[in-house]
């Protein structure tokens, strides 16, 4: 299939390219390169034998969305596109519901337009918010965003529901990502975020880099084994796979289907911690440090959905391949 990936620059997307490609898809990248970089590109063709087609562009622009289903004829779109980092949204409110929530409208009218509609969207965990229980299943009550970021995620999940049940020819899949993590096992592709990273891994990664000084370890009295905040690490490999399984079950199946896509299993800071570690040799300078507001004690998936319906399961999910894949990435592409 033709497969146009919005994002497919960035993190998750280029793993998922990859993916794409040894699996015989053909996916067109779109991506203003706004958190990535033009060297991902190289790395995808070194790691497949494979150049996708790239173009430069903003989601937000509807004639070069027009211009890429006049050109190619696509047949599905994975919706990767949109700017993530938590406390920034706080701070910058208004570009995160312009890139997050405008440029999905564009990008739906555009879809619109060309007759296409088949759209396998990220989504993230963060739409349980606080008020539900782990393990966190599709079918309880999204909960109440604690920051901008998380509402536009909501605010997507609502629209894209709204536009199956409008036309229900429209096959859609919301797949809810836990905390991905890892690199591609080939040390060419992984998380490098432009500027202050947010998330734990990318974190630990400069702390081990030198980059940063220490660690602050957010919380040690959260009512879990070890006090500190427990979250499901999916492994990107693992989550690129994902999309496969629910683009081939998308596109037989009209509607709006949502998934989990996590492992099912809670790691603590600490846990993770030590695998890394372990996996790179390096005592990582760390200490305790106040809970971050908004913070939730424990996130994980019931994954039992994704098991049954997708047939996906994540299978190189455990600490220690994480951290492994992670610390190679580091190494080899001479990020240390
Ligand atoms: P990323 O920042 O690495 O990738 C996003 C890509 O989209 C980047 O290459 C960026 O340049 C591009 N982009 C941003 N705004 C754009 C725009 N207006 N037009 C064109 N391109 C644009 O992020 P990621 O971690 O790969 O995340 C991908 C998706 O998964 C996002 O929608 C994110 O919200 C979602 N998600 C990520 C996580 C996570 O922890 N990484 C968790 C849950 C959900
Ligand atoms: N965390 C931490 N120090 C940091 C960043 C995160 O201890 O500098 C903790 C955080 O409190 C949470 C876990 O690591 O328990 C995962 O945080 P992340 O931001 O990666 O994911 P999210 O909280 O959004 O699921």
């Amino acid at each position: 299939m033709n497969i146009l990936v919005t994002g497919g620059m960035g993190y998750i997307g280029s793993h998922t390219c990859v993916e794409l490609l040894q699996a015989g898809h053909t996916p067109i990248i779109l991506d203003n390169l706004y958190n990535s970089n033009l060297a991902v590109l190289d790395n995808i063709a070194e790691i497949t034998g494979k150049t996708p087609v790239f173009v430069q562009g903003d989601i937000r622009c509807r004639e070069t969305l027009d211009g890429l289903f006049a050109q190619h004829k696509i047949d599905a779109v994975i919706h990767f596109a949109a700017l993530k980092a938590v406390a920034e949204s706080v701070q910058k409110p208004l570009e995160y519901y312009d890139c997050n929530v405008t440029g999905t409208l564009v990008l739906l009218q555009a879809m619109q337009a060309a007759g296409c509609n088949t759209l396998v969207f990220s989504s993230s965990a963060t739409v349980y918010g606080s008020e539900n229980q782990v393990p966190f299943c599709e079918d309880m009550p999204v909960g109440t965003a604690t920051n901008p970021y998380g509402s536009t995620k909501i605010m997507m999940e609502r629209i894209l529901q709204d536009m199956a049940v409008a036309n229900p020819d429209w096959k859609i899949s919301l797949l809810r990502y836990f905390n991905p993590v890892g690199a591609h096992p080939s040390g060419k592709l992984g998380e490098d975020p432009n500027g202050i990273p947010n998330n734990l891994m990318p974190i630990i990664c400069r702390v081990a880099q030198g980059k940063m000084e220490e660690l602050l370890i957010t919380g040690n009295d959260y009512d879990t084994p070890d006090g500190t905040g427990v979250r499901d690490y999916i492994h990107v490999v693992d989550l690129a796979l994902g999309h496969l399984k629910a683009l081939d079950k998308v596109v037989q199946t009209p509607g709006c289907s949502i998934h989990n896509l996590g492992t099912g299993k809670g790691l603590s800071v600490l846990e993770l911690v030590q695998a890394f570690e372990k996996a790179s040799g390096i005592t990582l300078p760390r200490r305790f440090a106040p809970r971050r507001p908004g913070d939730i004690a424990e996130s994980y998936a019931n994954v039992d959905r994704a098991a049954r319906e997708l047939g996906w399961q994540a299978k190189h999910s455990s600490a220690e391949e994480i951290c492994q894949d992670v610390w190679r990435f580091l190494t080899k592409s001479n990020k240390r």
